[in-house]
């Protein structure tokens, strides 16, 4: 079957409320907000687009050029025949110039579809499909561990508590561990006094110490983390799917799709950080500040049209560079801090492999292969935008174990090392 023509069939609608929609671009839109982020060289891919190199000509005149292409694209893409609308995916020479990125994906394209086309491509094939399952398969598997955590780990509550009750997490733990012990105690004493009579039982029934276990560790940092991973993934799946709609809402994706990348790259930081430098508040305070004060000016970069130009690249460049490097002081601190730790071995194995993924995913993501080398042959499925996805869950993956392994560490050993 040719996928050019497998697809949904919309609703008619009166020719202008459909320009309107798919037009959207050239009235919503001011022309500062377009000139910024196309000074600032952002490609129109998501996830990662801020590699690219490629600046999409439009803004001002190029605006009205664009509606003129948006209608003709709308009815070039609309199947003739049978009354109703079939949008038609269209090749890389046909794409406006906002959305060509990647000239060795040649064919499978959607182009300015409206929001309900652009939301029912999720079960149609094209050449974003696959971007988009893979990271709402990652966000949907993220949703299940952190339901499984919440529901095993009742202590998701001083995530508020931290705020109100400074101090309640370890005296709130420590209550409950005790109780825990107190009830086993009762449970054997109840089991000996089936087996040994009622003359035994009361020498048994003197109370039993509760036995000194440590206090469970707080897991909001954890839950920070996963949250931040669940964001990502989601913004990312959702800027995929409704990228094709227009250039104002291809535009404002992006902009969310890297605050996204933002938000998971600060909010890993949080369990390694926390867990680690959980007995030296100091350290915990000046790492967990300093990503956070990055992240946030970061972010601040990217929602601003002011910092989005041109003259601000290459510092923009070395904000999202910086917040990745950040992380080698606190792990060579971390090792040399925990070099005899039987734990280090472990959390350092699950960590290189988060590295590795994300480096991998990154390198496939630059150099553009396997499209690079047989141009039209990956459209649908195994280009490379499609394995840095797979990359990125990996890794995210690999620092969800990493994070599982110190909460053990922490909820054995406390402070005590
Ligand atoms: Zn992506």
């Amino acid at each position: 079957m040719n996928q050019a023509d497998a697809g949904g069939v919309s609703r008619r609608k009166p020719a202008r409320s459909v320009l309107r929609e798919s037009c959207g671009s050239s009235t919503m839109d001011g022309v500062q907000h377009h000139e910024s982020w196309k000074s600032a060289g952002l490609g129109s891919s998501c996830c990662g687009g801020f590699v690219s190199s490629k600046v999409a000509k439009s803004g001002g005149v190029d605006d009205q050029k664009e509606g003129i292409i948006n209608r003709v694209f709308y009815e070039g893409s609309r199947k003739a025949g049978s009354g109703s609308r079939r949008y038609s995916l269209v090749t890389y020479k046909e794409l406006p110039e906002y959305m060509k990125d990647n000239e060795y994906i040649i064919r499978h394209y959607r182009a300015n579809w409206p929001l309900r086309e652009a939301f029912f491509s999720l079960f149609r094939w094209h050449n974003e499909t696959l971007n988009v399952w893979t990271h709402l398969v990652g966000f949907l598997v993220f949703v299940v561990l952190t339901m499984a955590n919440l529901v095993e780990v009742p202590q998701v509550a001083d995530l508020l508590g931290l705020f109100t009750r400074p101090n309640s997490t370890i005296a709130d733990t420590n209550v409950s561990y005790n109780s825990e012990e107190l009830l086993l105690a009762k449970s054997l004493i109840d089991l000996k006094n089936i087996t040994m009579g009622q003359e035994s039982m009361r020498l048994m029934a003197v109370p039993l110490p509760a036995a000194p276990l440590p206090a469970a560790t707080t897991r909001w940092p954890f839950f920070v983390f996963l949250g931040g991973s669940m964001f990502c993934l989601l913004s990312s799946s959702t800027c995929h799917l409704f990228c094709c709609h227009s250039h104002h809402l291809n535009l404002l994706l992006l902009r969310m799709d890297y605050v996204g990348i933002t938000i998971m790259i600060i909010t890993s930081f949080f369990p390694p950080i926390y867990y680690i430098f959980q007995c030296d508040p100091h350290w915990q305070l000046i790492y967990l500040g300093g990503i956070t004060a990055m992240g946030v000016f970061t972010i601040a970069t990217l929602l601003s049209p002011a910092l989005s130009t041109g003259k601000f690249r290459a510092f923009r460049a070395m904000l999202f560079s910086s917040m990745g490097f950040f992380g080698i002081v606190p792990a060579v601190h971390a090792c040399v801090v925990n070099w005899s730790n039987p734990q280090r071995p472990i959390t350092l194995a699950y960590e290189s492999v988060m590295a590795m993924s994300y480096l991998t995913g990154t390198a496939f993501y630059v150099v553009r292969v396997p499209e690079r080398w047989r141009p039209g042959w990956f459209d649908l499925a195994g280009h490379s935008h499609q394995i840095f996805h797979v990359f990125v869950i990996m890794g995210a993956l690999a620092h969800y174990g990493a994070t599982l392994v110190f909460l053990e560490w922490r909820d054995k050993t406390g402070c005590g090392n």
